[in-house]
């Protein structure tokens, strides 16, 4: 059986040559993700175009997610390019402060001051500086270095404990907003959301910037600030899926939380049928190896088990010596931990209230295709939306996607286990059906003799028009 568990895998200078990015496709990637946090809008555009071009040659459908900056906050640049910090001195951070030394650093973030307290605790370079606020004076935070280190330009900084008061979109972002929709963009990913307004606001420009370009990016929301967590119910509303950005979540809730974290807000996204991406130093150490840590590999796998719809690469791929064998390795981590667990379908959809044929029909197919223990459930579907009720929940039957819509393809191909596949539009419902047997048949995902599970709309090829379930005996049988 086909992997079920996607992944996403960030471009970089790594792979930025054409054949490097076909083999990492071939190798398995579904989803790849543009950093805008590096890169000219130039770059971007080059590399949408790659990126199509690639996934031509591979014969498939990839979906291509812009990861905007956001707030990141950041200290300014150093007269040598870095400082040493040394643990009990003082060092100050100052907004008015143009290029940095040894004893205090700029800061791109100016309101940085009016947001923190004495007593609070800043962490500088993921977490690896750790410095106490003892006052703040105007412009100026004096901190006493709890923990020192290198300190380089740009270098990113947090507050534990969350807090900061910076929107989410900043006007960079939504300038790349546009490059995102032009590059054809499938899915926008907000850094940084603080609540459901965040969401709505990059939605609402999104969707102005899209139509342009005829399309209608999903919209993921970065769960990695401390206030984001209380109020995630409300976020998952107004996205379309939620990413659990580990980096910056565990430097402001602290490492130990992240797992129980990201176990509870994969659950919740699932609940609330929407996506999860689980991301951040999953194959870290394939930056520089051949072959990941056993940690790693468990990591990977538990994110698989915990239910994720993808898991994601970020420096592996984007800046690390093994762009494609980190690819190749987490593909066969997914597989045997897709496959690795008995599969019980969960009966809490059984107690899920819902007023739509369509997601009726989707939870017909379901509970139908486990019980009769069916070789596949295949919805012709123009939007996808049966498909996503369908793969909220746990089943070892593959869900084919059979769509004219190339977004739609494009989009499903972050859902865990639906496998999107392009399928003409215009026939007539029996028509219809029998081709779509005949597709899979002809591609060996289904053999003569087994059972499988249909669903469409009648009349064919209206989003949300799906009202029929057909069970079919494969070649009549
Ligand atoms: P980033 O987000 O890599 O864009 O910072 C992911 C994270 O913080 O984990
Ligand atoms: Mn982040």
């Amino acid at each position: 059986m086909p992997r079920s568990t996607k992944i996403v895998a960030t471009l970089g200078p790594a792979s930025s040559d054409p054949l490097v990015v076909e083999r990492m496709l071939a190798a398995g990637v579904d989803v790849v993700r543009f950093n805008f946090s590096h890169g000219t809008a130039a770059d971007h555009l080059a590399r949408a175009k790659l990126v199509r071009e690639a996934a031509r040659a591979c014969g498939r459908e990839v979906g291509i997610m812009a990861d905007l900056q956001g707030p990141k906050i950041r200290v300014g640049k150093f007269e040598g390019g870095k400082i040493e910090l040394q643990a009990g001195h003082r060092f100050v951070l100052d907004a008015g402060c143009e290029l940095g030394n040894a004893q205090r650093a700029g800061l791109d973030y100016k309101d940085l001051p009016r947001d923190v307290r004495p007593g609070d605790v800043l962490l500088l370079n993921d977490g690896l500086i750790v410095l106490d606020v003892e006052r703040v004076e105007g412009s100026e935070i004096h901190t006493i270095v709890r923990i020192g280190g290198e300190l380089s330009n740009n270098k990113g900084i947090n507050k534990q404990g969350g807090g900061l008061s910076a929107p989410a979109l900043t006007a960079k972002d939504v300038r790349d907003i546009e490059t995102a929709m032009e590059c054809g963009a499938d899915f926008v990913a907000v850094s940084f959301v603080k609540n459901r307004t965040d969401v709505e606001m990059a939605r609402q420009l999104a969707t102005i910037a899209g139509e342009k370009h005829g399309i209608r990016p999903q919209v993921i929301a970065k769960i990695e600030r401390a206030e984001a967590v209380p109020v995630l119910r409300e976020i998952l509303a107004a996205a379309d899926g939620i990413m659990v950005a580990r980096g910056d979540l565990a430097v402001e809730v602290g490492v130990a939380a992240v797992p129980a974290l990201q176990k509870r807000m994969i659950k919740m996204a699932r609940e609330a049928n929407k996506l999860a991406i689980t991301a951040t130093q999953m194959m870290e150490s394939m930056i520089h190896n051949p072959v990941p840590t056993r940690a790693e590999v468990s990591d990977v796998a538990n994110a698989v088990l915990d239910g994720t719809d993808a898991v994601m690469l970020s420096a592996e791929t984007a800046a690390g010596k093994y762009p494609v064998e980190v690819v190749e390795t987490m593909a066969s981590i997914v597989e045997e931990a897709d496959r690795s667990e008995a599969v019980v379908l969960d009966t809490q959809f059984l107690d899920q209230t819902f007023t739509r044929v369509d997601q009726s029909i989707a939870y017909g197919a379901l509970f139908t295709a486990f019980h009769l223990r069916c070789a596949a459930i295949v919805a012709l579907t123009e939007s996808g939306s049966t498909t996503l009720w369908m793969s909220r929940h746990d089943i070892d039957i593959p869900i084919y996607a059979l769509t004219p819509s190339v977004a739609t393809q494009r989009r499903l191909a972050l859902y865990r286990n639906v496998r999107p596949l392009h399928f003409p539009a215009g026939q007539e419902r029996d028509a219809a059906l029998a081709a779509a047997e005949k597709l899979l048949l002809d591609l060996g995902r289904v053999q003569r003799g087994d059972l499988i599970v249909l669903t469409c709309g009648e009349p064919m090829g209206q989003a949300g028009g799906t009202n029929t379930l057909k069970i079919v005996r494969v070649g009549g049988a």
